[in-house]
This record gives structure tokens, sequence and C-alpha cells, in this order.
């Protein structure tokens, strides 16, 4: 599943979703970063976002704050740009450092420019299937599922990870597309065969190459969401693709899909401040 594909057309329509909203109101969308250190990795992460907004005509205004800054100060900060008319959507990258209530920070985001789906308020709406911003990467995913038309109803959905950003909203979204959905964590039991049960598989853990070909149902779809030290997954591609019918690779699966999803989100988020339907 070429993820690298279709998040170059996902982000061409939403480019020219900026550009038209941008002719209609005289504004172009605006995503703020907001930074806590400057952790190399996290400095990457966010210069590539910035970069792919100026390319798709979203502006970006970034917050570099020094790595002492606690949570009250923070918090401050993303209320700001909450109330901020000029900007639509906001991002706060995570990690913000051991001393941070990461938590307040996100609630701090109006829901409405929660365009990397992290607070409570879009957590819950996901839940209820009302509108909302989903976290970007299982976005991306259901995305990619829907372009290979991946038909999720009564299927066995089993995903691996339950962090709050990623395998519990992915399981969320395939409950909600009618899939029976069974979370594994680290206290499993007998992990491999319930992997092998899995119509569907998302792998969400962390650990390289963790999932192999024996762990896979034949012809099943596979989707991994891994992305570790050396671009790795945490499935064994060439193993787990000799038995899967569809299989996303790392890299270039479902990690372009998570930037791409923010720029979509952050233009809808736009389009729903500036022009209301
Ligand atoms: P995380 O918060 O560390 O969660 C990992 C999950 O895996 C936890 O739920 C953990 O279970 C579970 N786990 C750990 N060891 C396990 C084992 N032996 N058997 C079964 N489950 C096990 O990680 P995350 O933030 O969700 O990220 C997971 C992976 O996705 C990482 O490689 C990360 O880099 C990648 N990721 C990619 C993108 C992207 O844009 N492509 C975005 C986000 C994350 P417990 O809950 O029991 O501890």
């Amino acid at each position: 599943m070429d993820g690298a594909a279709l998040a170059r057309r996902l982000t061409d329509s939403t480019a020219a979703a900026a550009a038209d909203l941008h002719r209609r109101t005289g504004t172009a969308p605006c995503l703020a970063t907001v930074l806590v250190g400057e952790d190399p990795a996290s400095v990457t992460y966010v210069r590539m976002k910035r970069d792919r907004c100026e390319k798709t005509g979203i502006r970006s205004r970034h917050v570099q704050l020094p790595a002492t800054t606690g949570t009250g100060q923070l918090v401050d900060t993303i209320a700001e740009l909450s109330a901020d008319p000029a900007v639509h959507g906001i991002l706060l990258q995570h990690p913000a450092g051991p001393h941070v209530d990461e938590r307040a920070a996100f609630e701090a985001i109006d829901p409405a420019k929660d365009v990397d789906g992290v607070t409570t308020h879009s957590f819950a709406a996901m839940g209820f299937g009302l509108p909302g911003f989903a976290s970007c990467t299982p976005g991306g995913i259901m995305r990619l599922l829907d372009e290979y038309r991946v038909d999720l109803r009564g299927k066995r959905a089993v995903v691996v990870g339950r962090s709050a950003i990623l395998g519990k909203p992915a399981g969320l979204l395939l409950l909600g597309r009618d899939a029976t959905v069974t979370y594994c964590h680290s206290r499993t039991t007998d992990l491999p065969s319930v992997l092998r049960e899995a119509d569907v598989l998302v792998a969400a853990v962390g650990k390289p190459e963790f999932i192999r070909g024996e762990h896979i149902k034949p012809g099943a779809v596979v989707i991994d969401a891994g992305y570790n030290p050396g671009n790795t997954g945490d499935v064994h591609f060439e193993s787990a693709s000799e038995r899967a019918g569809l299989i996303t690779p790392v890299p270039g699966g479902v990690g372009p899909m998570t930037i791409a999803v923010l720029l979509a989100q952050t233009v809808e988020a736009a389009t729903r401040q500036l022009a209301p339907a």
C-alpha cells in the first residue's frame, strides 16, 4: 500500500483547498507549532511539518520555548494561540519535557483548532462518531484502508498497541466502521494466536520487526504504523509480505500519511473558522 503516493494526492487536494480558501476570504490557513526545548528529533519533525505547510499554502507560526518552560507558561502560551483568530490549527510537539503536565497543555488547545486530535474533546467526539479531528496517524491509516477499498464490515481487526495517540484511536475508528476489534498490549497472553486471527492487523508497538510472517493470516491486510531507528517498522516486511494480501512498507506507508492528514485537517479547521458552511 503506497502511502507516499496517497499522501501526495491528499496534499495536492489540500493545497487546492487552501488556495481556494485564501482567494475567497483573503486569509491563508495558519498552523501554530509549539516546541519546548531542542530535542533534535522534535526539531526535525517540527521543521518538516512547517516546510510542508509552506509548500501547501498554509502559513506556519512557530513558538519556540526554552526546555525549562513549566506547565503554567505552556498552558498560557497555548491558550493565547487558541484565542488568536489568526491561528486556525495548533500543534504541540510531543514530548514537552518530563516536568510538564502534557495533558494540561493539550487540553488548552481549542477543540476547533485541535488539528492533531490530541484533546479529550476530540477523542470523545471520535468515540461518539461526532465531527471532530482524529489523531493524525490513525486518520491516515483509515484513509489508506479506504484508498485500497478494504471492506472492514464484520472483519477481525487486531490492533497491537493501545497508546492514546495511535493504538487506541485506531481501534475506535475501525470499530466505527463495523470491524470486530481486539486490542493487544504488553500484557496480552499468547499474542501470536491472536495475531493469526486478524483479517486486518495494525502494528503500533514501537519494536523493530516485532511481527513476522508466521504471525500473519494468509491474505490479511497489514498496516505497519511503527517507526523505529534505522527506518524500521514494527513488522518484518519480507516475511510478512509473503502472506499478506496488502501491506504498508516502512518508510513510505503510514508515515507520510500522518503529515498529509495534519495539513488536510488544518485547512478543514481554517475553512470552518473563516467560511463556515
Ligand atoms: P507507545 O506509546 O510506546 O505504545 C506502544 C504500545 O505497544 C503500548 O500499548 C504497549 O503496551 C505495546 N507493547 C509494547 N510491547 C509489547 C509487546 N511485547 N506485545 C504487545 N504489545 C506491546 O508507542 P506509540 O506512540 O503508540 O508508537 C508506536 C509506534 O508507532 C512507534 O514505532 C512510533 O514511532 C510509531 N509512530 C509512528 C507515527 C507515524 O507518523 N508513522 C506516529 C506515531 C507513532 P502497554 O500499553 O501494555 O505498555
